[in-house]
């Protein structure tokens, strides 16, 4: 049995998922090394097994002076990537989920290269619809559940723990849906529901924007709006809850942050944040706030934006903790 282990960093260098104002659709950042091959995939097999390395992947001198251990540990997981925006261009602007494009970091070529085994989708409306939100939520959860039905040997659109768990022992790349940002329901606890049934296990309660459920970090901070979690807001945290559909707290601001911490009786999750004292940027986490986090029991999936990594918000920032991490694996 193989131990799963949320585990983002080695899997963002080959599948990317940052998001941010003004989304590129999942094309952020330009990593793409590739593993050490030399004998480790026989010693994992010999060990335990099993193995999801791929030997067709040619040794890239990127990464030889990494530890082989790390990718021993990598391909061996099962990895988790808790947020990707590859829905947008896929749907959007043409790429395919299941070829190797030429204009996205992430597709299930890329996601096989870095061992990627689970990918929840992030269901998001672009900002230039301004209404019927939760209808092309629906359509986009259509589009993605086709593909499973097009492709049901490799790929398995999953709804629970069981379900996950046979995908990926049968093999199957294993997808999970997100939704983010609260708008999609459209003030309507019914649609909240809709969209469980339909299979999306978390819910960011903004994106950038305010909606009816609760005031965005953007907002607060940089627009100077006040107030946390509105009246639906409350009861929309308190349904999910009953349905066991996570809280996502990614984009909210810190105000509606602490009012969610309190108000939830389940674990809350930031799906793409990172550390406010390392950059200081309104999408990432305080210390009190990642606290918070585990103490509900929930956990902080890494965002490798280069603004929510670097202060200096240079687009290098990626390459440059690439290196470092190296440097220290050494
Ligand atoms: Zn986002």
């Amino acid at each position: 049995m193989k131990t799963i282990l949320l585990t983002f960093l080695i899997a963002l260098l080959f599948a990317n998922f940052a998001c941010f104002s003004g989304r590129s659709g999942g094309n952020e950042g330009n990593d793409s090394g590739k593993p050490e091959q030399n004998n480790t995939n026989t010693k994992i097999k010999e060990s335990t097994g099993i193995t999801k390395m791929d030997t067709t992947i040619k040794t890239d001198t990127k990464f030889t002076d990494l530890n082989k251990d790390a990718f021993r540990l990598h391909y061996d997981a099962i990895v988790i990537d808790t947020h990707n925006d590859i829905l947008m261009p896929v749907f959007l602007q043409g790429a395919k989920l299941d070829a190797d494009n030429a204009g996205t970091q992430s597709d299930l070529v890329k996601w096989k290269k870095g061992g990627l085994d689970v990918q929840m989708f992030s269901i998001y409306v672009p900002e230039r619809y301004k209404s019927n939100h939760f209808s092309y939520v629906m359509k986009l959860i259509d589009k993605l559940e086709s593909f499973e039905q097009e492709n049901p040997q490799t790929f398995a659109l999953c709804k629970n723990y069981s379900e996950l768990e046979s995908a990926l022992n049968s093999g199957k790349f294993t997808a999970l849906m997100g939704g983010e940002g609260g708008n999609m329901v459209e003030g309507s606890m019914e649609n909240l529901e809709t969209l469980y049934s339909r299979g999306v296990r978390y819910l960011g309660l903004t994106w950038n924007t305010s909606n009816a459920i609760a005031i965005s970090a953007k907002d607060e901070t940089e627009r100077g709006k006040k107030g946390g979690l509105t009246e639906f807001g409350r009861d929309v945290v308190k349904r999910m809850n009953e349905l066991g559909m996570l809280i996502d707290v990614s984009h909210l601001g810190e105000t509606a942050f602490w009012e969610v911490a309190e108000l939830s009786n389940s674990p809350i999750i930031a799906s793409h944040s990172n550390c406010y004292s390392l950059c200081p940027h309104y999408r990432n986490l305080t210390d009190e706030q990642i606290k918070a986090i585990a103490k509900s029991g929930g956990y902080i999936g890494i965002n490798f934006f280069y603004k929510f990594v670097d202060p200096s918000g240079s687009p290098g920032a990626i390459k440059k903790c690439t290196k470092q991490h190296t440097q220290c694996s050494r």
